[in-house]
C-alpha cells in the first residue's frame, strides 16, 4: 500500500526536523525539490547581508578586517562547515569555487606522489571536476595523466600508478554513494591520496572525514549549505598532510604573515595555506547565514528523514504513473544520497512543465528529471502534493506545450 496523504500529515506531525522550515523564506505555493541545486534563501540572511554592507562596510570601512572578524571568516565559517563532515574545526576552510579548489587540492596531491602518473576518477562524473582533472594534467605537461574507470572497477584501477583518486562522494544525477572509507582506505594501500568532492554530501547525508580516513575533500557552498548563489565553496586537508601540502595558487592570503609583504611565499600554518586571494566578505556572510541554518540539527536526523522523503516519492511515483519513468537512483536508500533522478525521453518538457505549476525540481541532459530532498523544510505532505501534480501534468499531457519545449540557458 502506497502511502495516503494523511499518513503524510501523519509524518509531519511526529517530524523533529519540523521546526527547521521556519528559518526558510520560501515563496508561498512553491514546492521546492532543487534544494540539490541551489539552497533556498534563508530567513536571517537578508538582514545579516543588510548588517554586513550597512554596518561593518559602510560604518567600520577598512577597520572591519579587523574589528568584524572580516579576515578570520574563512576559517570562522570553515569550523562550522567541519561540524556537518566529521572534520576537526582546523581541517576546512572556506575559499574560491569547488572548481578551483579541486584544482589546488588535486595538483596539491599530484605533488605529494611524485612519480605517480595516474589521476583516477570515473566518467560521467561531474563535469566541472573532469574539466579541471584535465587542465591540470595539461598543465603537468601530461606528466600525469586522467584515467576514468567505471565505479564498479575502480577498487581494481587503484595501484601504484596512482597518485590520486578522486571522485564526487553523492553522484550528482544518479544520487549513488560510494563507499568513502572502502575506497579511502584501498587508495591508502596502494599509497595513493583520496580527495573527495562533497558538493552533493555536506548537510545531505552524515559524512565521517576523520572515521573514513579522509586525506582531502571539496564541497560545494550553495546546495544543500543554503549559502546564496555563487556562495563561496570550502576544502578539507586531513591535520596530517597539512604541513607538506603545497597547493599552487599560493596567492597573498595563504602566505604565513600577509601583511609583512615580504617577497618571497611562504605557507601558512595549518589550513590557512589553502587560501589564494582575499575572501567575498559580503558572500562569506550569507554562505555564514547559510551554514546555521543547521544549527541544532542532528545529520542523524537530517538522513532519516532524507531517505524517508525520497523513498515516498519513488514509491509515490511507481504507483501513480507504473511504467513512464525509468528510476536511475539505488533503490535501495542506503545507497542514496538526498535526491532522485527520473529518465524519460521527454524529460525536459515535463520538468518544464511541472515547474510551471510550481514543483521546481531541475533537469539534467540529456533526459533526466532530478529531484532534491532537503529535510530541513520539506514535508511528506508537499512530497504527495508534487507527484500529485506530476501525475496530472502526465494525464492531460500539458507538458505537450510547444512553450515547454524552449530551452533555456540554465537548466
Ligand atoms: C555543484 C558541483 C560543483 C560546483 O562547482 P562550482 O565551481 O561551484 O561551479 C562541483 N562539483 C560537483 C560534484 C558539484 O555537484
Amino acid at each position: 500500500m502506497t502511502a495516503t496523504r494523511d499518513d503524510c500529515l501523519a509524518l509531519d506531525a511526529a517530524d523533529p526536523l519540523a521546526f527547521a522550515r521556519d528559518r526558510f523564506a520560501l515563496p508561498p505555493g512553491v514546492i521546492y525539490l532543487d534544494g540539490n541545486s541551489l539552497g533556498p534563501l534563508p530567513r536571517a540572511t537578508p538582514a545579516a547581508l543588510a548588517r554586513e554592507a550597512q554596518d561593518n562596510w559602510g560604518q567600520g570601512l577598512i577597520r572591519s578586517w579587523n574589528t568584524a572578524g572580516w579576515i578570520d571568516a574563512p576559517l570562522r565559517v570553515g569550523a562550522r562547515i567541519a561540524r556537518l563532515i566529521g572534520a576537526a574545526p582546523d581541517e576546512v576552510v572556506v575559499a574560491d569555487s569547488t572548481s578551483v579548489n579541486l584544482f589546488k587540492l588535486a595538483s596539491a596531491a599530484v605533488a605529494l606522489r611524485p612519480g605517480r602518473r595516474v589521476i583516477l576518477s570515473e566518467p560521467g562524473n561531474f563535469p566541472t571536476d573532469l574539466y579541471m582533472l584535465q587542465g591540470l594534467s595539461r598543465q603537468l605537461g601530461g606528466a600525469v595523466e586522467l584515467k576514468l574507470v567505471p565505479r564498479d572497477r575502480i577498487a581494481d584501477a587503484l595501484d601504484e600508478t596512482v597518485a590520486v583518486l578522486v571522485l564526487t562522494h553523492v553522484h550528482y544525477t544518479s544520487g549513488e554513494m560510494f563507499d568513502m572509507a572502502a575506497l579511502t582506505a584501498r587508495a591508502k594501500a596502494v599509497g595513493a591520496l583520496a580527495l573527495w568532492d562533497l558538493s552533493h554530501s555536506t548537510g545531505a547525508v552524515p559524512v565521517d572525514l576523520i572515521g573514513a580516513g579522509a586525506d582531502l575533500a571539496v564541497g560545494c557552498g550553495y546546495k544543500y549549505l543554503n549559502g546564496g548563489p555563487g556562495a563561496p565553496a570550502f576544502a578539507f586537508v586531513a591535520r596530517r598532510h597539512q604541513a607538506e601540502l603545497r597547493q599552487p595558487l599560493s596567492g597573498w592570503m595563504g602566505h604565513a604573515a600577509p601583511f609583512a609583504f615580504v617577497d618571497d611565499y611562504q605557507p601558512a600554518e595549518g589550513i590557512a595555506r589553502l587560501l589564494c586571494g582575499t575572501p567575498s566578505v559580503l558572500a562569506m556572510a550569507a554562505l555564514d547565514s547559510g551554514v546555521a541554518t543547521f544549527d541544532g540539527v542532528e545529520m542523524a536526523d537530517v538522513r532519516a528523514k532524507s531517505m524517508s522523503l525520497s523513498s515516498l516519492f519513488i514509491d509515490l511515483v511507481e504507483a501513480r504513473l507504473p511504467g513512464v519513468f525509468q528510476l536511475v537512483s539505488p533503490r535501495n536508500a542506503e545507497a542514496r544520497g538526498s535526491h532522485v533522478s527520473l529518465v524519460h525521453p521527454q524529460g525536459y518538457e515535463i520538468m518544464a512543465a511541472l515547474i510551471d505549476a510550481r514543483v521546481i525540481g531541475d533537469f539534467r541532459a540529456p533526459d533526466r528529471l532530478r529531484f532534491g530532498f532537503t529535510p530541513l523544510y520539506l514535508s511528506h505532505a508537499e512530497v504527495f502534493d508534487a507527484v500529485a501534480t506530476l501525475a496530472e501534468i502526465l494525464r492531460t499531457d500539458r507538458w505537450r506545450h510547444p512553450r515547454f519545449a524552449v530551452r533555456q540557458a540554465v537548466t
